[in-house]
């Protein structure tokens, strides 16, 4: 039966008091310090995996020029949604995508095969000039972060690259509490950039990366992007809905039209493959789609605030105190709210959306203990030592990849 969407964002997102829209700047969130502390959660878990991977951060300008977009394709096929503005009396416009950036960069020294694989990731707040109607929330937006990383290698080193990625991806989505994700491949379209031989060679490449990890694959005749083929994952979530998120494409295009060229072990100056990555693609529309997903209760890790530690009365504030700093220790973002009545209190953490409440009274603090409290369990009384140890765990951001 169809049903309507219980958690709708938007809506979530005043009550938690994360992020609000306005007129003055349809599309583009103004985000408050609840909000802003889960998106930089996210940000760091794309830092991390990133780290781990071998790229190297860079950051790159908000407006370019119109030849670098001309030259990435992007002011012929791509006009209409992008915020074009005068620079200095010339043309330029406000960046869709990070990856001309990166180009520019690399463009800037002469690579040697011996420099490739070469990893390199940006974090990049893109404009998008969708039509406002198209616009919703957090999930059609006009001004978002996009995790793009970009890779440079050698032809033959680029399925085991798609492979490094694609091996991170599940893990990655289940520590959002999502998943398993579903795999697509996007083959040739009729109009694209780049002979027929590239194709072949770029498609087999993903195809060869995903046969290695195992699992269904879902072939999509056509559905590529002009400039190269991808695979493409997508997650469902509690109502059913599919969002796709995670991908990795090869760029037939844009080696080739910024000039960019590597010396190979023979001498000769080649393109290098090109690689683009994403693990969120936007951050706010994975954001939406996690407040959507799990309504109230995102996974702890994410949160600002993980427990609410409540004195009964004043007596119990040093002990309470105490616990607080002992968490924190422990790595457990924890507040002491005090003032209130103890059920105002309680509500309040329930309201907040903090998953975890220890209640301190006077029985607690002559026992050493406190009595935690999360939604769906019964309360209990446990020794401090083992309070902190407990939420230390039950906090923790779970692993992103899988070691080595
Ligand atoms: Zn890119």
């Amino acid at each position: 039966m169809e049903h309507a969407i219980e958690h709708d964002h938007r809506q979530l997102g005043q009550e938690l008091d994360l992020f609000h829209f306005r007129e003055e700047a349809p599309g583009m969130a103004f985000w408050h310090p609840r909000g802003l502390a889960i998106v930089q959660a996210l940000e760091q878990a794309s830092r991390d995996v990133c780290r781990h991977q071998g790229y190297e951060e860079i950051r790159s300008p908000q407006l370019l020029r119109r030849h670098v977009w001309e030259a990435s394709g992007h002011w012929q096929h791509f006009a209409d949604a992008m915020f074009r503005v005068e620079d200095q009396k010339c043309d330029a416009a406000l960046k869709p995508v990070s990856c001309p950036g990166f180009l520019l960069i690399q463009k800037r020294s002469l690579l040697s095969y011996r420099d490739l694989p070469l990893r390199r990731c940006e974090l990049g707040v893109v404009h998008r000039d969708e039509a406002s109607g198209a616009l919703h929330g957090l999930l059609r937006a006009r001004q978002f972060v996009q995790d793009d990383g970009h890779i440079l290698c050698e032809p033959d080193q680029a399925e085991e690259e798609v492979l490094r990625f694609a091996r991170v991806v599940p893990r990655f989505y289940a520590a959002f509490g999502l998943g398993p994700p579903k795999l697509a491949l996007s083959l040739r379209p009729e109009h694209r950039a780049g002979d027929d031989a590239s194709w072949d060679h770029a498609e087999a490449v993903l195809r060869g990366a995903a046969e290695r990890i195992g699992g269904p694959l879902a072939l999509q005749p056509g559905a590529g992007a002009f400039y190269g083929p991808k695979l493409e994952w997508s997650l469902e979530d509690r109502h059913g809905r599919a969002w796709q998120c995670g991908t990795i494409q090869v760029d037939l295009h844009m080696p080739r039209s910024f000039e960019l060229r590597y010396v190979a072990a023979s001498g000769a100056r080649e393109h290098p493959i090109m690689l683009h990555r994403a693990l969120y693609g936007s951050l706010e529309r994975f954001f939406g789609m996690l407040l959507e997903h799990h309504g109230r209760h995102l996974p702890a890790w994410l949160l600002p605030m993980q427990v609410a530690v409540l004195p009964v009365d004043a007596a119990q504030s040093p002990a309470a105190e105490a616990l607080r700093g002992r968490l924190a220790a422990a790595g457990v973002r924890a507040r002491v709210d005090e003032g209130e009545s103890l059920s105002k209190r309680i509500a309040l953490a329930h309201e907040r959306a903090i998953p975890f409440v220890i209640v301190v009274g006077a029985r607690e603090v002559a026992a050493g203990e406190g009595a935690l409290r999360s939604v769906g369990e019964p309360q209990r009384s446990l020794p401090v030592a083992e309070l902190a140890a407990e939420l230390a765990r039950r906090v923790a951001r779970p692993p992103l990849w899988d070691d080595p």
